[in-house]
């Protein structure tokens, strides 16, 4: 018995599933969950001393790689100074005035501890603001586990192939409505139909947990006119984006973007991940009057005893505060090394295949080269069954990417090229794998 399936043994006799967060269970690719002791650089090391190479990058908080140096330190300075006291501390503002000065439009930021609750707060401010009940979410876009955004969620929803959650009341499910990604003419229609009672439309600023789709043109453009018109809010989930995918995120590669023809601003947006550096920090921010609208100045109740932890925010300021634009550059470069790689290695094994990106995120899908993946339908009809043998092969390589074929892979600025070149290697026979599955 290795370390991991005796961790894991154990693990299940006392946690549901012997995990914390569903999709860590292995349960789409089978197998052992491997038990996780240290990291640093590119790098994971198991319970058994197996080192990995990283592509999940702790979901995407590992922008800078494992235990950087500098975030460390600033971590390590914070704990001296006591771990959490319960009122302000100078860092929070030094972290919102970061998350200001890359996406202007968060023109007031609150701090939360996880992306769920800053979803889950934006939700509640839009209803707050507006007065009225509807939300518009995409199917296959992944916001959290609030109640009222687990319909036809990403993520470990789609991992596990389910239709939403049970203990969501019908009364709240009825308050979201679904539509397909990347199509205006339906989000058109359902302002048509219920225009007056819908409160806020949220997306993720580019999906990618359904795999990553790439927004089509014009897309979040179109959305943000669209609730325009109707007195509604745009809210640009970039919990996982947000500071991955560029130095202002991926509303900063196209809205924002300094030669974009029409750029395009929402209402609120939310970050969590690259925001806390790999501490649970999350954030929203936005316009500031409808941001007013939270506690203590406005009617909109919001609070958490851990909110702004001075270690977090340390955290989340070293982390920023490095995360330079040369950073972005090479993780960029690096996404498309790794891309063109997996695609060649794909197509020597014969394995039919599309790549789809948002900026430096990618995600491989199978037997979709016809027409690519641009909604939930299109990466749930892919062939989901050629992922495991392709996930166990780069595992027994040392690559360890994520568990599920609905999930993006990240990498770091401390992927080097001796990391690189162990994925390189280990990619032509997960290719032959998949192939034979
Ligand atoms: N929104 C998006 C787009 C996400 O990818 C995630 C998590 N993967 C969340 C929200 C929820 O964040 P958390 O897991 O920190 O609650």
């Amino acid at each position: 018995m290795t370390r991991s399936e005796d961790l894991f043994a154990r693990a299940q006799t006392l946690m549901p599933g012997g995990v914390n967060s569903p999709v860590r269970a292995f349960g789409s690719v089978g197998g052992t969950p491997r038990f996780m002791v240290s990291a640093q650089g590119p790098y994971l090391t198991d319970a058994d001393g197996k080192e990995y190479v990283d592509l999940v990058c702790s979901w995407g908080p590992a922008l800078l790689g494992h235990a950087h140096p500098a975030v460390l330190e600033a971590v390590h300075a914070a704990v001296d100074r006591g771990l959490s006291f319960g009122a302000s501390t100078p860092d929070e503002a030094n972290l919102a005035a970061i998350v200001q000065e890359r996406v202007p439009a968060a023109e007031r930021v609150r701090m939360v501890s996880t992306g769920t609750e800053a979803t889950m707060t934006a939700v509640r401010l839009a209803r707050g603001f507006t007065g009225r009940n509807l939300i518009i979410k995409f199917a296959g876009c992944y916001h959290g586990h609030l109640d009222g955004l687990l319909a036809a969620a990403g993520s470990g929803v789609a991992t596990l192939a389910l239709p939403g959650s049970a203990g969501v009341t019908e009364a709240t499910a009825a308050e979201t409505l679904v539509l397909p990604y990347n199509d205006l003419a339906a989000v058109e229609a359902a302002f048509a139909a219920h225009g007056p009672n819908i409160a806020a439309v949220i997306t993720e600023a580019a999906p990618a947990n359904m795999g990553v789709v790439t927004p089509g043109e014009g897309f979040n453009l179109g959305l943000s006119r669209i609730t325009r018109e109707h007195g509604a809010l745009l809210i640009l989930d970039e919990v996982l984006t947000g500071f991955r995918t560029g130095y202002s995120g991926y509303w900063g590669l196209t809205g924002g973007a300094a030669d974009a023809t029409d750029p395009w601003t929402p209402d609120l947006l939310t970050f969590g991940k690259v925001i806390g550096g790999g501490m649970p920090t999350a954030a929203l921010g936005g316009r500031a009057d409808v941001m007013d609208y939270l506690a203590p100045l406005g009617p909109v109740y919001q609070a958490g005893t851990l909110s702004g932890n001075p270690v977090a925010m340390a955290a989340g300021v070293a982390t920023l505060t490095h995360a330079t634009r040369e950073v972005y550059s090479f993780i960029d470069a690096r996404s498309l090394e790794l891309s063109s790689a997996l695609s060649a290695a794909l197509d020597s094994a014969g394995v039919d295949h599309s790549v789809q990106f948002a900026g430096n995120l990618f995600s491989v899908a199978f037997g979709t080269s016809a027409n690519g993946v641009h909604n939930y339908a299109d990466a749930q009809a892919q062939e989901t069954f050629r992922y495991a043998p392709f996930f166990h092969s780069m595992l027994e390589s040392g690559v360890y990417l994520p568990p599920s074929v609905f999930e993006a892979w990240f990498l770091s600025a401390a992927h080097d090229d001796a990391a690189m070149n162990r994925i390189f290697d280990a990619l032509p026979a997960a290719a032959k794998a998949a192939a034979a599955a």
